[in-house]
Order: structure tokens, then C-alpha cells, then sequence
């Protein structure tokens, strides 16, 4: 306690100079003021606590730029939410059909991982599959048929998840002249499990199957299928049964994979009698 005293003394006489008589007057009367002393701590230990409230409370307030952010995304958000799913799109002149968001592979690569629209048509499907008829009114809406080169099942998912869907709808493209096209990972007859190929022989006119690696290892390490390195041989048997079964059909890989890969690719097309497509890196706009 006295130790304290002394302290406080000390602090009112920083300099701790001998002062005489008057020193000593003025000692006693700050010993005497002791107690007012506390009582100022205590005041400043209070006010000190107001200010940090205010502070706190000051930074609880959200920012402008930070409110300008909350708004945006509340805007995007609902946006979003009222934003019509997209059933059918044009792309180069093509018809595009967006049947399912399934998809028995996760690729490294695809453009879903990174965004929900695909050169500006948003493609993740937030009210569910559409039916056939759906499909067929959303189609209607983008004017006269004959202004597109052919109709092409391909959107955020593997069309052949819709086999069903699909054939119906090549039925009502072939009857407004138009041929159909089907991009797929190959891994219908597994999704399925049953062979497809009968079901889709003379409605797919032609078949654009996703090669992306020379053996399974490598295709399993970028496209992470469902059926592990099943899916890719099974790939491999559906473009072979689409051949066999005069199904017009082809292999398509990227030049970006490596020389080494690409030829490695060429050499497993030729072994099956199937063509392949290198096609140039793009990436969405
Ligand atoms: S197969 Fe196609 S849709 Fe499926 S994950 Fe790969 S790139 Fe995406």
C-alpha cells in the first residue's frame, strides 16, 4: 500500500525533486487528496470505457462500401431468383438444349466449377429438369427454326441422364428439318445401365464423344468419374457400339493437353475405327 503512495507521489512529482518545507506541504495535501486520486481513476477508467463503446459501436455500423456490397449481392441475388430457367440457347448459329445439371463426371475443367453462364445463357437449372414440352416452348420462343444450323443436346450436365427426353425432342426437330447432335462424356449405357445406342440410332445424327485422355488413369485424374476408371472404358465401348451400329460418331479432345497426349489419343482412336476431333482451347467469353 505504501508502495503505491509512493507511486502516486511520484507521478504528481515526475521529476522526484527535494522541494523543502513547500514540498512537503504539498505532499500531504495530495496524500490527503488520495482518495480523490482513486475517484479520478475511476472516472477515467469510465470514460475510457464510454469511448470504447462508442467505437465499438461506430465500427459495428456497417460501411458504405460495405453496404454498397450487401446491396449488390441482395440485387444479384434477386435477380437470381426471378431469372427464368434456360431450357434451349444459341450459340455459333447452333440450337443448344439444356436437359439436366447431372453429370456422372467432375471434370477439372468444366465451366461450371467457375461460373453459372456459359457465354451469357445461365444454365444451372433452379426450378428442376424441364419436360419435353417445356424444352419445345422455350424453342418457340427463339423464332424461326430454320435459322439454325443444327439443334445440339449439350448445357451444365450429361444429356443422356434424359435419354427419354431426348429422343422425343430429335423426333420433333427432324420433322422441322433439322439434324441433332449429342456432346457427351460417353457414359450413357453406365448412367442408364442399359446400352442406349438402339434407343438413340436414327434420331442422334451424330454423336461428339468427350475424349479428354489417352488411358483411363489419366481420364480418371481429370474428369473424376462416378464409375471410376470404368467410365473411361466405357467411353470408349459407346463410341465403338455407335460405330458398329452406323451411328456416326466421333472422339473430340483439346490441343492443350501436350503432344505427347495428343498422339497417344490419335493412336486409341485408330485402334477403334473412330475419328478424332482436336479442337482449339477456348475459354468462355
Ligand atoms: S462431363 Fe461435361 S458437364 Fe460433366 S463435369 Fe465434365 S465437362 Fe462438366
Amino acid at each position: 500500500m505504501d508502495e503505491i503512495k509512493e507511486q502516486n507521489v511520484n507521478l504528481q512529482n515526475p521529476q522526484g525533486q527535494n522541494q523543502g518545507g513547500g514540498g512537503k506541504r504539498r505532499r500531504r495535501k495530495k496524500r490527503k487528496g488520495g482518495g480523490g486520486q482513486n475517484g479520478q481513476n475511476a472516472q477515467n477508467q469510465q470514460a475510457q470505457q464510454v469511448v470504447e463503446q462508442a467505437a465499438q459501436q461506430e465500427r459495428a455500423k456497417p460501411q458504405p462500401q460495405q453496404q454498397k456490397q450487401k446491396q449488390k449481392q441482395k440485387q444479384n441475388k434477386q435477380a437470381d431468383d426471378g431469372r427464368k430457367d434456360t431450357y434451349a440457347y444459341v450459340l455459333d448459329g447452333n440450337l443448344y438444349i439444356n436437359l439436366t445439371n447431372k453429370c456422372s463426371n467432375g471434370c477439372d475443367f468444366c465451366v461450371r466449377n467457375e461460373r453459372a453462364s456459359y457465354y451469357g445463357h445461365y444454365l444451372w437449372l433452379r426450378h428442376g429438369e424441364p419436360t419435353v414440352d417445356k424444352v419445345i416452348a422455350a424453342v418457340k420462343q427463339l423464332g424461326d427454326l430454320s435459322q439454325f444450323k443444327e439443334v445440339v443436346f449439350c448445357g451444365f450436365g450429361e444429356p443422356t441422364y434424359k435419354v427419354a427426353e431426348m429422343v422425343e425432342l430429335c423426333d420433333y426437330f427432324h420433322e422441322k428439318g433439322l439434324k441433332t447432335r449429342l456432346n457427351t462424356n460417353g457414359q450413357g449405357n453406365l448412367i442408364n445401365k442399359r446400352d442406349i445406342v438402339p434407343e438413340i440410332k436414327g434420331k442422334i445424327d451424330f454423336v461428339n464423344v468427350s475424349l479428354n485422355a489417352s488411358c483411363a488413369e489419366k481420364y480418371q485424374k481429370i474428369c473424376r468419374s462416378q464409375f471410376k476408371e470404368m467410365g473411361f472404358d466405357a467411353l470408349v465401348e459407346f463410341a465403338k457400339i455407335c460405330r458398329r451400329n452406323g451411328v456416326k460418331c466421333r472422339f473430340s479432345i483439346v490441343d492443350c493437353i501436350g503432344e505427347e497426349e495428343v498422339e497417344a489419343c490419335k493412336k486409341l482412336a485408330e485402334s477403334v475405327k473412330v475419328p478424332l476431333y482436336i479442337r482449339k482451347y477456348i475459354t468462355d467469353s
